[in-house]
């Protein structure tokens, strides 16, 4: 119960990370790069300063406690704002506390797995009468492994249902070892093709397919998350491929998830650039129609995660 673990966010009452009402986990850390991650505050495994600028008075008080000089009074577009150097923030969080107007705001914090059980058991009248339970998700969850399995035990220890969301990109033996304590793996797949899950994600998606194939062995239930991402993966040939791909590995279960335009905005709270600023959202036409593509491969299929 003492194991620590870095997370960034805890989302109660969620009801798209698995059946029933959820409290889902958020872990720091990720060895992907997806271009169009919607949570680039998980990937870094260590703390970091979000900084809303549009929120910014000008009040200039983060800029006196600051014992890194990370922030500047300067302009953006006519208006005084603070601007935050986030290569020379250590995230201290001194910052934080005399920002009135919350433009500023930790992503990432230790906590044990004991505390976690504190909090995340106050939820458990919610799990019961909704057939709910306790997501993890990231980041990647298998980034910390000793953390990940000492949760999850925890949580099959009282009788919560356990579902881990993975990229599927770690070491057998971590997945194997999560496997004992998990009800119900969301596993997203993005491609089937190698070259193009590793231009778009930096990394090949050999380890990710074979560990799912290791997976389906181990009769786990498993359901495969898609993030259908406009004119990269959401072709219809590209999703009937992928659908025909894992339903011959004797899996069931499939989520489309429809692309998500707002994501973009978070990438300039930690200094960073969003490359994919001209995709819309898929309409529901068409996510109708790549859900029956699913079907003609007898997937049970869901839109939205
Ligand atoms: S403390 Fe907050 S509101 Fe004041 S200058 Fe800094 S970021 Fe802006
Ligand atoms: S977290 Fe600390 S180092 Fe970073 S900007 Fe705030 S006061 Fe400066």
């Amino acid at each position: 119960m003492s194991v620590q673990g870095m997370i960034f966010d805890i989302d109660r009452f969620a009801v798209h990370d698995g059946p029933g009402i959820r409290t889902t986990v958020f872990l720091k850390g990720c060895p992907l790069r997806c271009l169009w991650c919607h949570s680039p505050e998980s990937q870094s495994n260590h703390p970091e300063i979000l900084y809303q600028e549009e929120r910014c008075t000008a009040c200039w008080l983060c800029i006196e406690v600051c014992p890194e000089d990370a922030l500047t009074a300067g302009e953006r577009q006519g208006k005084a704002v603070a601007i935050l150097d986030h290569a020379y923030c250590t995230a201290c969080s001194r910052c934080i506390d005399v920002c009135y107007s919350k433009a500023l705001r930790l992503a990432g914090s230790s906590i044990t797995v004991g505390e976690l059980m504190e909090d995340v058991c106050k939820d458990i009248p919610f799990f019961q009468s909704s057939g709910g339970g306790v997501t993890l998700t990231g980041g990647e969850p298998l980034m910390q492994p000793e953390f990940s399995y000492n949760f999850l035990l925890a949580c099959t220890l009282h009788n919560i249902h356990t579902a881990l969301e993975t990229t599927g990109f770690a070491r057998w033996e971590l997945l194997t070892r999560l496997s004992s304590v998990t009800n119900l793996f969301l596993y997203d797949v993005k491609f089937i093709d190698s070259d193009c899950h590793k231009r778009y994600t930096g990394v090949s998606n050999d380890l990710i397919l074979k560990n799912l194939m290791s997976l389906t062995k181990l009769n786990c239930e498993i359901q495969v998350r898609v993030p259908c991402i406009p004119g990269i993966n959401d072709g219809e040939d590209q999703i009937r491929s992928l659908a025909k791909y894992v339903g011959r590995m004797g899996i069931k279960s499939i989520a489309l998830l429809p692309y998500n335009a707002a994501a973009g905005a978070k990438y300039r709270w930690i200094g960073c650039q969003y490359t994919l600023t001209d995709r819309e959202t898929q309409t529901q036409e068409y996510m109708n129609s790549l859900a029956d593509i699913c079907r003609e491969e007898k997937l049970q299929v869901q839109i939205g995660g």
